[in-house]
């Protein structure tokens, strides 16, 4: 068999379990109104929360970055990548998440990659959130530790399993701070009195609440108040831009830059990507009035929509999913969705459990009430036309 034979009976095999996926392309800047396909659609699955990715304030301190320090960084943090942008946005991220300091990744998948695969040796085993993203998955495979995993946000689940695995030399409980998927704030607040109890650290990935949850806008930890031990984040959501930190101690950050591959082995991102996303953080720490018109947007999108009888999973974040049920009405719907000029996709199993598929809408600070109104209309008339709602 050729090599091409032999994957093409491989990718036959992904689309007979109906796993195939292929990629849409946009035709302009991060924003509500965008051109996919060559067809105007409102997007409600980006992940640009506060709609900065297209802000004219960082698109100017770009340019002036881009003149001076050009395009890519050229080498790894520890070679010749390592520019004074990076250090400066390191510095404002330690006081922005206020932590001793922080260390930038390439992306936020690298970071969790970097410090579950450096942090905890062997005879240690990392305590896992069911729904954890791939990124976390990812990295508790290349740990010399082993994982166990618990019950989806369930702390008696958690509590069990610290109480089995008290032979190991330590504990990490590592979770998202927002799932991705179903929207669910950990219970931190919890989380880390179990962490006490039972001697264990918590790491967390806070991707998709930082920008988004508490005053202003730090992540999980300002939500609940407290201090995890580890912190990752990214800068690709609602920063607008691209790269993933992690904050905690100073001793933290210097065992990372010496162990964690993802960083020494990596090219250091751009320093024009530093500059955009230090102008983020500023936005995001004075953005309360950005935060307060999303969580109102979100509101008006929940509520009307379990008013029209919809499952709604999910708390106060910007990710929505609307259970449907089975995949392929969740496929319908969103083709539906498609033709009514929305984009907002159907998610299926494996990445969501079965009889649970969904539609996962995200919303925007920068989405208007028109757009919002539409949204809400096309899945009234869409619901019925399914059934799914009466
Ligand atoms: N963690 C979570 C929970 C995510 O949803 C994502 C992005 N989908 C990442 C990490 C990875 O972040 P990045 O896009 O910066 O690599």
């Amino acid at each position: 068999m050729s090599f091409n034979q032999w994957l093409t009976q491989r990718i036959e095999k992904t689309k007979q379990a109906g796993l195939y996926r292929g990629l849409r392309t946009m035709s302009t800047a991060p924003q509500p109104k965008m051109v996919v396909n060559g067809t105007e659609r409102i997007i409600f699955s980006s992940n640009n929360y506060l709609g900065l990715a297209n802000d004219p304030i960082l698109i100017e301190k770009a340019l002036k970055t881009l003149h001076k320090f050009g395009l890519g960084s050229s080498g790894s943090r520890l070679t010749t990548g390592n520019t004074e942008w990076h250090e400066k946005l390191e510095q404002r991220i330690a006081n922005f998440k206020n932590t001793e300091t922080a260390l930038l990744f390439s992306s936020g998948y690298l970071a969790n990659i970097g410090v579950l695969s450096s942090l905890p040796e062997k005879g240690d085993v990392l305590l896992s959130d069911q729904l954890n993203h791939a990124s976390i998955i990812d990295g508790c495979r290349l740990s010399k530790a082993e994982t166990v995993i618990y019950q989806h946000t369930d702390m008696n689940s958690l509590e069990q399993k610290l109480k089995e695995t008290q032979a190991y030399t330590r504990r990490f409980i590592v979770t998202d701070g927002v799932f991705s998927m179903d929207g669910m704030i950990a219970p931190l607040d919890q989380m880390m009195k179990l962490a006490k109890r039972y001697d264990a650290y918590v790491i967390v990935d806070d991707a998709h609440a930082t920008g988004i949850l508490g005053e202003g806008g730090r992540g999980t930890s300002e939500f609940f108040g407290v201090s995890p031990d580890v912190t990752i984040g990214t800068l690709s959501k609602a920063a607008g831009v691209e790269g993933g930190f992690v904050t905690g101690s100073r001793v933290l950050i210097d065992f990372l830059l010496n162990h964690a591959r993802t960083f020494i082995f990596q090219t250091a991102i751009p320093p024009v990507s530093c500059a955009a996303a230090y102008a983020a953080i500023d936005i995001i720490e004075k953005g309360q009035e950005k935060r307060v018109r999303l969580l109102r947007r979100i509101t008006i999108i929940k509520n009307n929509l379990e008013t029209m009888g919809f499952k709604v999973y999910g708390q106060d974040t910007p990710i929505i999913p609307v259970i449907i049920g089975d995949a392929e009405t969740s496929v319908q719907f969103s083709k539906k969705l498609q033709k009514n000029g929305i984009f907002a996709p159907a998610i299926r199993p494996p990445t969501v459990p079965n009889g649970e598929s969904r539609i996962r809408i995200t919303v925007t600070a920068s989405h208007n009430d028109s757009q919002v109104e539409h949204l809400l209309t096309s899945f009234k008339n869409i619901g019925r036309e399914l059934k799914i709602i009466s």
